[in-house]
Protein backbone atom coordinates (compact mmCIF):
# COMPACT_ATOMS: atom_id res chain seq x y z
CA UNK A 1 0.00 0.00 0.00
CA UNK A 2 1.12 3.17 -1.24
CA UNK A 3 0.00 6.51 0.07
CA UNK A 4 2.30 9.07 -0.60
CA UNK A 5 3.25 10.88 -3.99
CA UNK A 6 5.88 9.82 -6.73
CA UNK A 7 8.80 12.33 -6.49
CA UNK A 8 7.23 13.39 -10.08
CA UNK A 9 4.09 13.55 -9.09
CA UNK A 10 5.45 16.04 -6.34
CA UNK A 11 7.52 17.93 -8.61
CA UNK A 12 4.53 19.14 -10.67
CA UNK A 13 2.15 19.35 -7.73
CA UNK A 14 5.21 22.36 -6.66
CA UNK A 15 5.46 23.58 -10.00
CA UNK A 16 1.66 24.35 -10.12
CA UNK A 17 1.56 25.72 -6.66
CA UNK A 18 4.79 28.28 -7.35
CA UNK A 19 3.22 29.15 -10.80
CA UNK A 20 -0.42 29.74 -9.68
CA UNK A 21 1.21 31.80 -6.92
CA UNK A 22 3.41 34.24 -9.70
CA UNK A 23 0.91 34.53 -11.79
CA UNK A 24 -3.07 33.53 -10.88
CA UNK A 25 -2.83 34.84 -7.03
CA UNK A 26 -3.29 38.63 -7.74
CA UNK A 27 -6.39 38.48 -9.64
CA UNK A 28 -8.04 35.64 -8.01
CA UNK A 29 -11.55 35.55 -6.61
CA UNK A 30 -12.12 38.25 -8.86
CA UNK A 31 -12.90 36.51 -12.17
CA UNK A 32 -16.97 35.60 -11.30
CA UNK A 33 -18.58 34.94 -14.66
CA UNK A 34 -15.88 35.74 -16.87
CA UNK A 35 -13.13 33.56 -17.93
CA UNK A 36 -9.53 33.94 -17.16
CA UNK A 37 -8.01 34.19 -21.33
CA UNK A 38 -4.95 35.03 -19.92
CA UNK A 39 -4.71 32.26 -17.06
CA UNK A 40 -5.54 30.10 -19.84
CA UNK A 41 -2.54 30.99 -22.29
CA UNK A 42 -0.13 31.17 -18.92
CA UNK A 43 -1.39 27.30 -18.60
CA UNK A 44 -0.85 26.16 -22.20
CA UNK A 45 2.60 27.88 -22.34
CA UNK A 46 3.40 26.03 -18.91
CA UNK A 47 2.21 22.73 -20.58
CA UNK A 48 -0.75 22.46 -17.87
CA UNK A 49 -3.53 22.18 -20.69
CA UNK A 50 -4.79 18.59 -21.83
CA UNK A 51 -2.62 17.45 -19.30
CA UNK A 52 -3.35 14.12 -19.90
CA UNK A 53 -3.89 13.97 -23.39
CA UNK A 54 -1.79 12.83 -25.79
CA UNK A 55 1.29 14.51 -26.91
CA UNK A 56 0.81 13.78 -30.52
CA UNK A 57 -2.27 16.15 -29.95
CA UNK A 58 -0.39 18.95 -28.43
CA UNK A 59 -0.86 17.46 -24.57
CA UNK A 60 1.17 16.56 -22.00
CA UNK A 61 0.62 12.76 -21.90
CA UNK A 62 0.11 12.56 -18.51
CA UNK A 63 -2.50 11.29 -16.32
CA UNK A 64 -5.67 11.67 -14.46
CA UNK A 65 -3.85 11.89 -11.44
CA UNK A 66 -1.41 14.46 -12.92
CA UNK A 67 -4.61 16.40 -13.56
CA UNK A 68 -6.03 16.47 -10.26
CA UNK A 69 -3.07 17.26 -8.64
CA UNK A 70 -2.17 20.24 -10.27
CA UNK A 71 -5.76 21.04 -10.18
CA UNK A 72 -5.68 21.09 -6.10
CA UNK A 73 -2.47 23.13 -6.54
CA UNK A 74 -4.18 25.80 -8.54
CA UNK A 75 -7.48 25.87 -7.11
CA UNK A 76 -5.95 26.40 -3.52
CA UNK A 77 -4.48 29.69 -5.29
CA UNK A 78 -7.60 30.68 -7.82
CA UNK A 79 -10.41 28.14 -8.33
CA UNK A 80 -11.28 29.93 -12.18
CA UNK A 81 -7.77 28.90 -12.99
CA UNK A 82 -7.99 25.35 -11.79
CA UNK A 83 -11.11 24.90 -13.57
CA UNK A 84 -9.86 26.04 -16.80
CA UNK A 85 -6.74 23.29 -16.46
CA UNK A 86 -8.79 19.96 -15.33
CA UNK A 87 -11.75 20.99 -18.25
CA UNK A 88 -8.86 20.83 -20.58
CA UNK A 89 -8.13 17.12 -19.80
CA UNK A 90 -11.91 15.97 -18.59
CA UNK A 91 -15.34 15.91 -19.85
CA UNK A 92 -15.56 16.11 -23.89
CA UNK A 93 -11.80 16.56 -24.11
CA UNK A 94 -11.50 12.91 -23.02
CA UNK A 95 -14.57 11.24 -24.00
CA UNK A 96 -13.32 12.46 -27.31
CA UNK A 97 -10.01 11.28 -26.99
CA UNK A 98 -10.98 7.63 -25.23
CA UNK A 99 -14.20 7.01 -27.90
CA UNK A 100 -13.46 9.10 -30.62
CA UNK A 101 -12.11 8.87 -34.00
CA UNK A 102 -8.95 9.46 -35.27
CA UNK A 103 -10.32 12.54 -37.29
CA UNK A 104 -12.35 13.61 -34.23
CA UNK A 105 -9.15 13.64 -31.85
CA UNK A 106 -7.18 15.33 -34.69
CA UNK A 107 -9.37 18.18 -35.11
CA UNK A 108 -11.01 18.59 -31.42
CA UNK A 109 -7.80 17.73 -29.30
CA UNK A 110 -4.87 20.02 -30.50
CA UNK A 111 -7.01 23.69 -30.44
CA UNK A 112 -8.10 22.93 -26.63
CA UNK A 113 -4.48 22.06 -25.92
CA UNK A 114 -3.26 24.94 -27.02
CA UNK A 115 -5.46 27.00 -24.74
CA UNK A 116 -7.29 28.38 -28.41
CA UNK A 117 -10.83 27.03 -27.59
CA UNK A 118 -13.01 25.05 -25.15
CA UNK A 119 -15.25 22.70 -25.23
CA UNK A 120 -18.80 22.15 -22.95
CA UNK A 121 -20.82 19.03 -22.24
CA UNK A 122 -24.89 19.44 -22.80
CA UNK A 123 -27.09 16.71 -20.34
CA UNK A 124 -29.66 18.61 -19.08
CA UNK A 125 -32.98 19.11 -20.04
CA UNK A 126 -35.97 21.53 -18.94
CA UNK A 127 -37.49 17.82 -18.54
CA UNK A 128 -34.42 15.95 -17.94
CA UNK A 129 -31.87 16.58 -14.20
CA UNK A 130 -30.93 13.90 -12.08
CA UNK A 131 -32.95 11.40 -14.10
CA UNK A 132 -30.48 12.16 -17.37
CA UNK A 133 -32.48 9.23 -18.98
CA UNK A 134 -35.58 11.19 -19.39
CA UNK A 135 -33.66 13.02 -22.29
CA UNK A 136 -36.20 13.94 -25.11
CA UNK A 137 -33.57 15.73 -27.54
CA UNK A 138 -33.54 13.23 -30.77
CA UNK A 139 -30.44 12.25 -33.08
CA UNK A 140 -31.73 11.04 -36.27
CA UNK A 141 -28.97 9.25 -38.35
CA UNK A 142 -29.97 9.54 -42.66
CA UNK A 143 -26.94 8.38 -44.68
CA UNK A 144 -23.96 10.32 -44.06
CA UNK A 145 -26.11 13.01 -41.54
CA UNK A 146 -27.34 13.12 -38.40
CA UNK A 147 -29.54 15.54 -37.13
CA UNK A 148 -30.25 16.95 -33.52
CA UNK A 149 -33.42 18.06 -32.51
CA UNK A 150 -34.43 19.56 -28.81
CA UNK A 151 -33.45 21.92 -26.04
CA UNK A 152 -30.86 21.81 -23.16
CA UNK A 153 -30.59 23.46 -20.04
CA UNK A 154 -27.95 24.55 -17.33
CA UNK A 155 -24.75 24.18 -19.83
CA UNK A 156 -21.37 26.08 -17.72
CA UNK A 157 -18.50 27.44 -20.20
CA UNK A 158 -20.99 27.75 -22.94
CA UNK A 159 -20.19 31.35 -24.60
CA UNK A 160 -16.23 30.58 -24.51
CA UNK A 161 -16.68 27.06 -26.26
CA UNK A 162 -16.61 26.34 -29.61
CA UNK A 163 -18.02 23.03 -29.40
CA UNK A 164 -20.24 21.07 -27.46
CA UNK A 165 -20.33 17.48 -26.28
CA UNK A 166 -24.45 16.71 -26.74
CA UNK A 167 -25.72 13.72 -25.03
CA UNK A 168 -29.72 12.78 -27.24
CA UNK A 169 -31.81 10.11 -27.77
CA UNK A 170 -31.13 8.02 -30.86
CA UNK A 171 -33.87 6.30 -32.84
CA UNK A 172 -33.67 3.33 -31.83
CA UNK A 173 -33.86 4.73 -28.24
CA UNK A 174 -30.82 4.53 -26.86
CA UNK A 175 -28.56 6.89 -25.75
CA UNK A 176 -25.59 8.48 -27.07
CA UNK A 177 -23.25 11.61 -27.86
CA UNK A 178 -22.39 13.59 -30.95
CA UNK A 179 -19.96 16.63 -31.07
CA UNK A 180 -21.45 20.04 -31.99
CA UNK A 181 -19.89 23.09 -33.33
CA UNK A 182 -21.51 26.41 -32.43
CA UNK A 183 -21.49 27.24 -36.08
CA UNK A 184 -23.57 24.49 -37.28
CA UNK A 185 -26.81 24.97 -38.95
CA UNK A 186 -30.20 24.89 -36.52
CA UNK A 187 -27.57 25.20 -33.73
CA UNK A 188 -28.10 28.43 -31.15
CA UNK A 189 -26.90 29.37 -27.59
CA UNK A 190 -30.43 30.40 -26.02
CA UNK A 191 -31.27 31.90 -22.39
CA UNK A 192 -28.49 32.38 -20.04
CA UNK A 193 -29.20 32.30 -16.20
CA UNK A 194 -26.74 34.05 -13.89
CA UNK A 195 -26.03 31.33 -10.97
CA UNK A 196 -25.18 32.59 -7.10
CA UNK A 197 -21.28 32.18 -8.27
CA UNK A 198 -22.06 34.78 -11.04
CA UNK A 199 -21.18 31.98 -13.71
CA UNK A 200 -23.90 31.92 -16.45
CA UNK A 201 -25.52 28.89 -17.72
CA UNK A 202 -27.21 28.82 -20.83
CA UNK A 203 -29.73 26.78 -22.88
CA UNK A 204 -29.20 25.48 -26.13
CA UNK A 205 -31.22 25.03 -28.73
CA UNK A 206 -31.10 22.62 -31.69
CA UNK A 207 -33.77 22.64 -34.33
CA UNK A 208 -32.94 20.44 -37.24
CA UNK A 209 -29.32 20.61 -36.65
CA UNK A 210 -27.38 19.01 -39.48
CA UNK A 211 -24.26 17.23 -39.10
CA UNK A 212 -22.03 14.77 -40.94
CA UNK A 213 -22.42 11.40 -39.03
CA UNK A 214 -18.65 11.28 -38.46
CA UNK A 215 -19.60 13.87 -35.13
CA UNK A 216 -21.69 11.28 -33.68
CA UNK A 217 -19.10 9.68 -31.00
CA UNK A 218 -20.81 7.63 -28.86
CA UNK A 219 -23.76 5.68 -30.22
CA UNK A 220 -25.03 1.95 -29.33
CA UNK A 221 -25.02 -0.34 -25.79
CA UNK A 222 -21.33 -0.96 -25.47
CA UNK A 223 -20.40 3.08 -26.56
CA UNK A 224 -23.32 4.37 -24.06
CA UNK A 225 -21.49 1.96 -21.33
CA UNK A 226 -18.16 3.78 -22.36
CA UNK A 227 -19.94 7.18 -22.27
CA UNK A 228 -20.40 6.47 -18.64
CA UNK A 229 -17.50 5.46 -17.62
CA UNK A 230 -15.89 7.88 -19.04
CA UNK A 231 -18.32 10.23 -16.84
CA UNK A 232 -17.30 8.70 -13.58
CA UNK A 233 -13.73 10.48 -14.26
CA UNK A 234 -15.18 13.67 -14.54
CA UNK A 235 -16.38 13.21 -11.12
CA UNK A 236 -12.64 13.22 -9.92
CA UNK A 237 -12.46 17.10 -11.43
CA UNK A 238 -15.79 18.03 -9.85
CA UNK A 239 -14.71 16.58 -6.34
CA UNK A 240 -11.26 18.11 -6.57
CA UNK A 241 -12.57 21.69 -7.08
CA UNK A 242 -14.84 21.59 -3.82
CA UNK A 243 -11.05 20.15 -2.45
CA UNK A 244 -9.37 23.03 -3.77
CA UNK A 245 -12.11 25.39 -2.35
CA UNK A 246 -12.39 24.03 0.82
CA UNK A 247 -8.10 24.29 1.61
CA UNK A 248 -7.92 27.80 0.74
CA UNK A 249 -10.95 28.49 2.93
CA UNK A 250 -9.07 26.54 5.80
CA UNK A 251 -5.64 28.51 4.76
CA UNK A 252 -7.75 31.66 4.85
CA UNK A 253 -9.24 30.61 8.45
CA UNK A 254 -6.30 29.42 10.01
CA UNK A 255 -4.37 32.71 9.22
CA UNK A 256 -6.91 34.52 10.62
CA UNK A 257 -7.22 32.78 13.65
CA UNK A 258 -3.48 32.99 14.46
CA UNK A 259 -4.07 36.87 13.92
CA UNK A 260 -7.12 37.93 15.17
CA UNK A 261 -7.20 38.28 18.80
CA UNK A 262 -10.34 38.65 21.42
CA UNK A 263 -10.32 38.45 24.60
CA UNK A 264 -6.72 39.10 25.24
CA UNK A 265 -5.40 36.33 22.78
CA UNK A 266 -5.87 34.48 19.55
CA UNK A 267 -8.48 33.06 18.60
CA UNK A 268 -7.24 30.33 17.58
CA UNK A 269 -6.20 29.36 21.29
CA UNK A 270 -10.55 29.04 21.85
CA UNK A 271 -11.02 25.31 21.75
CA UNK A 272 -14.46 25.72 20.15
CA UNK A 273 -12.09 27.38 17.03
CA UNK A 274 -9.40 24.41 17.03
CA UNK A 275 -12.02 21.66 17.01
CA UNK A 276 -13.58 23.55 13.78
CA UNK A 277 -10.06 23.82 12.15
CA UNK A 278 -9.27 19.99 13.21
CA UNK A 279 -12.34 18.77 11.80
CA UNK A 280 -12.61 20.94 8.75
CA UNK A 281 -8.47 19.52 7.88
CA UNK A 282 -9.66 15.76 8.93
CA UNK A 283 -12.75 16.07 6.52
CA UNK A 284 -10.66 17.46 3.68
CA UNK A 285 -7.70 14.64 3.99
CA UNK A 286 -10.36 12.16 3.83
CA UNK A 287 -12.04 13.89 0.96
CA UNK A 288 -8.58 14.57 -0.92
CA UNK A 289 -7.45 11.02 -0.37
CA UNK A 290 -10.91 9.41 -1.84
CA UNK A 291 -10.56 11.71 -4.70
CA UNK A 292 -6.13 10.72 -5.26
CA UNK A 293 -7.38 7.00 -4.85
CA UNK A 294 -10.47 6.84 -6.99
CA UNK A 295 -8.19 9.11 -9.85
CA UNK A 296 -5.58 6.11 -9.17
CA UNK A 297 -7.69 3.38 -10.05
CA UNK A 298 -8.87 5.15 -12.77
CA UNK A 299 -5.33 5.25 -14.20
CA UNK A 300 -4.73 1.57 -13.76
CA UNK A 301 -7.95 0.08 -15.20
CA UNK A 302 -11.82 1.21 -15.67
CA UNK A 303 -13.11 4.43 -13.39
CA UNK A 304 -14.71 3.14 -10.62
CA UNK A 305 -18.48 4.29 -10.01
CA UNK A 306 -18.30 3.55 -6.29
CA UNK A 307 -14.73 5.11 -5.75
CA UNK A 308 -15.71 8.39 -7.69
CA UNK A 309 -19.17 8.36 -6.40
CA UNK A 310 -18.05 8.27 -2.82
CA UNK A 311 -15.22 10.70 -3.51
CA UNK A 312 -17.59 12.76 -5.09
CA UNK A 313 -20.04 12.87 -1.62
CA UNK A 314 -16.97 13.24 0.92
CA UNK A 315 -15.54 16.20 -1.51
CA UNK A 316 -18.88 17.89 -2.11
CA UNK A 317 -19.45 18.00 1.45
CA UNK A 318 -16.11 18.51 3.20
CA UNK A 319 -15.58 21.56 1.03
CA UNK A 320 -18.87 22.97 1.59
CA UNK A 321 -18.48 22.69 5.30
CA UNK A 322 -14.85 23.86 4.86
CA UNK A 323 -15.77 27.31 3.63
CA UNK A 324 -18.77 27.52 6.05
CA UNK A 325 -16.50 27.11 9.01
CA UNK A 326 -13.91 29.18 7.91
CA UNK A 327 -16.54 32.14 6.90
CA UNK A 328 -17.08 31.72 10.72
CA UNK A 329 -14.20 31.74 11.78
CA UNK A 330 -12.98 34.77 9.81
CA UNK A 331 -16.57 36.02 11.48
CA UNK A 332 -17.80 39.74 9.35
CA UNK A 333 -14.57 39.96 7.55
CA UNK A 334 -15.25 36.80 5.39
CA UNK A 335 -18.86 37.37 4.94
CA UNK A 336 -17.72 40.40 2.95
CA UNK A 337 -18.14 40.78 -0.65
CA UNK A 338 -14.42 40.71 -2.08
CA UNK A 339 -13.29 38.74 0.39
CA UNK A 340 -12.08 34.80 -0.82
CA UNK A 341 -14.31 32.99 1.58
CA UNK A 342 -17.26 34.70 0.56
CA UNK A 343 -16.35 34.01 -3.21
CA UNK A 344 -15.60 30.42 -2.10
CA UNK A 345 -18.85 29.79 -0.53
CA UNK A 346 -20.98 31.07 -3.04
CA UNK A 347 -18.83 29.14 -5.29
CA UNK A 348 -18.36 25.57 -3.94
CA UNK A 349 -22.22 25.21 -3.05
CA UNK A 350 -22.85 24.42 -7.13
CA UNK A 351 -20.61 21.31 -6.96
CA UNK A 352 -22.86 19.43 -5.31
CA UNK A 353 -25.47 19.70 -7.64
CA UNK A 354 -23.43 20.01 -11.14
CA UNK A 355 -22.34 16.52 -12.28
CA UNK A 356 -25.09 14.39 -10.01
CA UNK A 357 -26.49 15.75 -6.87
CA UNK A 358 -25.34 14.04 -3.74
CA UNK A 359 -28.08 12.51 -2.76
CA UNK A 360 -28.11 10.78 -7.10
CA UNK A 361 -23.99 9.52 -6.04
CA UNK A 362 -25.51 7.97 -2.60
CA UNK A 363 -28.47 6.20 -4.82
CA UNK A 364 -25.28 4.83 -7.17
CA UNK A 365 -23.19 4.00 -4.02
CA UNK A 366 -26.07 1.99 -2.84
CA UNK A 367 -26.78 -0.06 -5.52
CA UNK A 368 -22.95 -0.69 -6.18
CA UNK A 369 -22.95 -2.20 -2.59
CA UNK A 370 -26.04 -4.04 -3.00
CA UNK A 371 -24.64 -5.87 -6.14
CA UNK A 372 -20.89 -6.20 -4.76
CA UNK A 373 -20.93 -5.19 -0.65
CA UNK A 374 -17.81 -3.20 0.31
CA UNK A 375 -14.67 -5.07 0.01
C1 LIG B 1 -22.92 24.80 -11.22
C2 LIG B 1 -23.66 23.87 -12.16
C3 LIG B 1 -23.09 23.58 -13.39
C4 LIG B 1 -23.75 22.73 -14.28
N1 LIG B 1 -23.22 22.52 -15.52
C5 LIG B 1 -23.88 21.73 -16.40
C6 LIG B 1 -23.36 21.52 -17.71
O1 LIG B 1 -22.31 22.06 -18.08
N2 LIG B 1 -24.06 20.72 -18.56
C7 LIG B 1 -25.22 20.11 -18.20
O2 LIG B 1 -25.77 19.37 -18.99
N3 LIG B 1 -25.75 20.31 -16.97
C8 LIG B 1 -25.12 21.11 -16.06
N4 LIG B 1 -25.65 21.31 -14.81
C9 LIG B 1 -26.93 20.71 -14.46
C10 LIG B 1 -26.80 19.54 -13.50
O3 LIG B 1 -26.30 18.42 -14.17
C11 LIG B 1 -28.19 19.28 -12.89
O4 LIG B 1 -28.50 20.43 -12.12
C12 LIG B 1 -28.21 18.04 -12.01
O5 LIG B 1 -28.12 16.87 -12.79
C13 LIG B 1 -29.50 17.97 -11.18
O6 LIG B 1 -30.62 18.19 -11.95
P1 LIG B 1 -31.70 19.30 -11.52
O7 LIG B 1 -31.00 20.54 -11.19
O8 LIG B 1 -32.73 19.31 -12.57
O9 LIG B 1 -32.32 18.77 -10.16
P2 LIG B 1 -33.52 17.72 -10.03
O10 LIG B 1 -33.22 16.50 -10.80
O11 LIG B 1 -34.80 18.41 -10.27
O12 LIG B 1 -33.42 17.34 -8.48
C14 LIG B 1 -33.91 18.20 -7.45
C15 LIG B 1 -33.58 17.56 -6.11
O13 LIG B 1 -34.18 16.23 -6.04
C16 LIG B 1 -33.18 15.28 -5.73
N5 LIG B 1 -33.47 14.02 -6.42
C17 LIG B 1 -33.80 13.81 -7.71
N6 LIG B 1 -33.91 12.51 -7.97
C18 LIG B 1 -33.64 11.86 -6.82
C19 LIG B 1 -33.56 10.50 -6.44
N7 LIG B 1 -33.77 9.51 -7.32
N8 LIG B 1 -33.25 10.18 -5.15
C20 LIG B 1 -33.00 11.18 -4.25
N9 LIG B 1 -33.04 12.49 -4.55
C21 LIG B 1 -33.36 12.82 -5.82
C22 LIG B 1 -31.89 15.89 -6.26
O14 LIG B 1 -30.75 15.30 -5.64
C23 LIG B 1 -32.08 17.35 -5.91
O15 LIG B 1 -31.74 17.57 -4.58
C24 LIG B 1 -25.00 22.14 -13.90
C25 LIG B 1 -25.55 22.44 -12.65
C26 LIG B 1 -24.88 23.29 -11.78
C27 LIG B 1 -25.49 23.59 -10.45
Amino acid sequence: MQFTLTETQRDLKEFAAELAAEAFADRAFTWAGDLPFENRDRLADEGLLGLALPERYGGGGGTVVDVILAQEAVGRVCPDTAHVLSRSSMGPPRVIDKLGSEALKQRYLPPVCAGETTMSVAISEPGAGSDAGAMTTRASVDGDTVTLDGEKRWVGKAEEASAFLVWARFDDDDVGAVVVDTDAPGFSLGEARVNMAGHPQHDLHLDGCELPREQVLAHGDESFRALLTEFNVERCHNAMMCVACGLRAFDEAMAYATDREQFSQQISEFQGIEWKLADVATRLEAARLLIYRAADSAVRAEPSRLETSMAKVLANEAGQKAVDEALQICGARGYQQGHPVEYLYRWVRGWKIAGGTVEVQRNGIARELKKHGLG
